[in-house]
């Protein structure tokens, strides 16, 4: 792609249609685990309860300038507002830079988006909620009928392979070794992914998520921190970054 206006014109915009999606996902990754309302008013500073002035609702700059802090109480913000803001806006760009055109630009920040807020809430929570993993699910549904890269059949065919796969590979688990070796939530996060990528393209998600899983695994023993069988680990983060990579490189071992 020759990085001419229109290119950095769309980068731009995504970039900070990423800061303010940054912005409410932030939001959402601290609501939805907690049982409260996504939709609740004001935002207002978690330490002294005032409504936070509208120029503090700007991403990014407003923790710059407040330099973290609640201006009233001194209470420090969430480190996670402005690395959620950097994070989404570094889709954007990503989206703009890598997609041969803006509408498939914008439906790939879209998916890039999504993806992290469920990675986010799964590291922390190890919980991928339905209210995350069906909107992909619906909208990776939606791209194969706005995009002409993948087949609407193929997608639906991936959204059941993915689902029908990880459901028989956690029964099977269960009964082999007598304990859950998948969250409850897996299936639906790969059938919502098979949608995005379609079936052919499930075994590189689960290649990449394999590949996540094990250099974290190997981190550990590098760092000495101990490595067992019953050790959890967020498989939701690596399904997510094995859709992020096949949805941009393509399944692996077939030429695009
Ligand atoms: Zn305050």
């Amino acid at each position: 792609m020759t990085f001419d206006t229109a290119a950095a014109l769309l980068a731009a915009t995504l970039a900070g249609a990423g800061l303010l999606a940054g912005s409410f996902l932030g939001l959402v990754s601290l609501r939805l685990p907690a049982g409260d309302p996504i939709v609740a008013g004001r935002s207002r500073c978690g330490g002294c309860g005032r409504p936070l002035p509208p120029w503090r609702l700007i991403p990014l700059l407003s923790y710059l300038f407040s330099r973290g802090r609640c201006a009233a109480c001194g209470t420090a913000i969430p480190l996670r507002y402005p690395l959620m803001e950097s994070a989404c806006a570094a889709i954007g760009v990503w989206a703009a830079l890598s997609q041969p055109s803006a509408v498939a630009a914008v439906i790939t920040a879209l998916l890039g988006w999504q993806l992290l807020l469920i990675a986010v809430v799964d590291a922390e929570h190890f919980w991928l909620p339905d209210p995350l993993t069906l909107p992909l699910l619906v909208t990776g549904v939606a791209a194969a009928a706005m995009l002409d890269r993948l087949p609407l059949p193929d997608a639906v065919a991936g959204a059941a392979a993915g689902f029908g796969g990880l459901w028989l590979l956690a029964r099977g688990y269960r009964r082999v070794r007598g304990r859950e070796g998948l969250g409850g939530g897996d299936p639906f996060l790969l059938a919502a992914g098979g949608a995005w990528v379609g079936w052919i393209g499930l075994p590189s998600v689960l290649l990449w998520a394999a590949l996540s899983g094990l250099s974290v695994i190997a981190a550990r023993i590098l760092t000495g921190r101990a490595v067992s069988g019953a050790d959890r680990l967020p498989f939701g983060v690596f399904l997510a970054v094995g859709v992020w990579l096949t949805w941009l490189l393509g399944p692996l071992g077939l030429a695009r």
